[in-house]
């Protein structure tokens, strides 16, 4: 499979030369409940269609996110994550 992804940092790379870390969530309250910290830890959304998800690139060891098409890998943008992104 052949699939475009733009490093922020880099410009365009096939997808072998990235790490998709999975989509991202929320980070809980300071004192989140057993359910919450549970919920964060193993549940996904599992959307069909785009979706927000952690990229690392391996060429400049950065992380960023992006909004990809869970059914036909479109990749509609990557970005830099803001600090209160990066919480997220
Ligand atoms: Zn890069």
């Amino acid at each position: 499979m052949s699939l475009l992804v733009t490093c922020p940092n880099c410009g365009p790379r096939e997808v072998h030369e990235l790490r998709c870390a999975g989509e991202s969530t929320r980070r809980p309250q300071a004192r989140p409940t057993r359910r919450e910290l549970n919920d964060y830890l193993y549940v996904r959304d599992n959307v069909w269609g785009f979706q927000r998800e952690w990229w690392f690139c391996r060429s400049c060891e950065e992380w960023f996110l992006a909004e990809r098409h869970t059914y036909t890998n479109e990749v509609a943008r990557t970005w830099h994550p803001e600090p209160a992104e990066r919480r997220a």
